[in-house]
């Protein structure tokens, strides 16, 4: 045996276990199938800008020991994300909040707001919320839910609101102060040299093998290690015996422009069923950048289907059932373990992914 782990993906999950077990003396090999580390936070530099290749990702937490964990590879900014709705040319702020209620109603104060907000919610008659619409509206009334709801949604997720559970939308905030973060944790940023440069310090002098993809020599790497982190796909390891779990996918065309700012914001989403796109990222944006050009993204969901790269998992009664029967067979199995967010078919936010990882390291090395 050559090492005493194998891991499998260079993400966020795979750096900070691959880390933590070398700085333990133990000898780790990371594979990774992509041409890159990082995973799905990777950053690529464009025109002197962070590039966000898979999206917006920005790091915000609540837990303080992950939060002093990431500045020992990075120092973080003081970027806070206050996105921009735009709806057939009006622009509105998120999360909702004072500001949205002003610029959607003309209230000016908060008891103006709530009882703009109740009134809707009376007449649409809503006690128990039975999926996403329902809730939207009981939450903040029709207007609302019609003009920044439910066509970014129905595009997020490419089905009616009725068909949603109500839980996708109880992760916004409704605010009944000026306050357009839209994030509720403590701490917020972004690594000011990129996520890619964060994730290589934590693999410094770790053997990390890229274009690698462990499924096509599955046995030989098995062979070659005591124990074996998966972070790949958890029904791909097992070849799809019970069959696919589905995602929700999405795609990005990014441009250069050549001018300095194109929308003032790092995030302007399009709340309109009609335009196909949900989001515009200005990458320079999380970075109070001053360069001459800029680079944006259009970020465009869609269906997923093998061969495409899986973001979002559909945690619905069907995937979640088709899940537990991967998790039963990796529960047979001793050398493996599945791990982060395709591993345990869970969305994760960076901070917990971390916070999994360390909760992990802890468990194997009995701390
Ligand atoms: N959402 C919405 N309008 C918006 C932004 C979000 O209706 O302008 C809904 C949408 O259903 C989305 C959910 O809120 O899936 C969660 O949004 P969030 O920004 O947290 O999504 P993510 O960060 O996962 O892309």
């Amino acid at each position: 045996m050559k090492y005493d782990y194998l891991i499998v993906g260079a993400g966020l999950f795979g750096a900070v276990f691959a880390h933590e077990a070398t700085k333990r003396g133990k000898r780790c090999l990371v594979v990774e199938k992509r041409g890159h580390i990082a995973g799905n936070v990777y950053t690529e530099e464009v025109e002197g800008i962070q590039v966000h290749k898979y999206g917006a990702h920005i790091f915000h937490t609540s837990n303080e020991e992950v939060w002093q964990y990431v500045h020992r590879f990075a120092s973080f900014n003081h970027f806070i994300n206050s996105p921009v709705a735009n709806y057939k040319g009006r622009l509105y702020n998120l999360p909702f909040n004072m500001n949205t209620f002003y610029q959607m109603w003309g209230v000016k104060t908060p008891t103006e707001a709530a009882q703009k907000i109740e009134a809707q919610r009376k007449t649409a008659g809503i006690t128990e919320p039975k999926n996403l619409e329902e809730q939207a509206i009981s939450l903040v009334g029709e207007d609302i839910y019609r003009i920044l709801i439910k066509g970014y949604t129905e595009k997020q997720w490419g089905r009616d609101c009725r068909d949603l559970p109500a839980s996708i939308i109880r992760r916004l905030p409704v605010r009944f102060t000026f306050d357009n973060n839209y994030f509720r944790d403590r701490f917020q940023g972004i690594p000011e040299e990129g996520y890619t440069s964060m994730v290589e310090k934590m693999l410094e002098g770790i053997e990390v093998r890229l274009n690698t993809d462990f499924l096509k020599q599955k046995d030989e790497f098995e062979a070659v290690a005591d124990k074996v982190i998966f972070t790949g796909p958890i029904d791909a390891y097992f070849d799809y015996v019970h069959g696919a779990l589905n995602y929700r996918s999405v795609r990005f065309e990014t441009e250069i422009l050549p001018i300095s700012n194109y929308q003032g914001v790092a995030v302007v989403n399009y709340n309109e069923r009609e335009v196909p796109f949900t989001r515009i990222i200005e990458h320079k944006h999380f970075a109070f950048g001053t360069q001459e050009k800029t680079v944006i993204s259009r970020e465009y969901p869609s269906e997923w289907q093998l061969g495409v790269e899986p973001y979002y998992p559909v945690n619905d009664a069907q995937n979640t059932a088709l899940y537990e029967r991967y998790k039963a067979l990796a529960d047979l199995q001793d050398k493996v373990r599945f791990a982060g967010r395709l591993g345990q078919y869970k969305y994760f936010d960076m901070d917990k992914v971390i916070a999994e990882a360390l909760t992990f390291v802890h468990a194997e090395f009995s701390e």
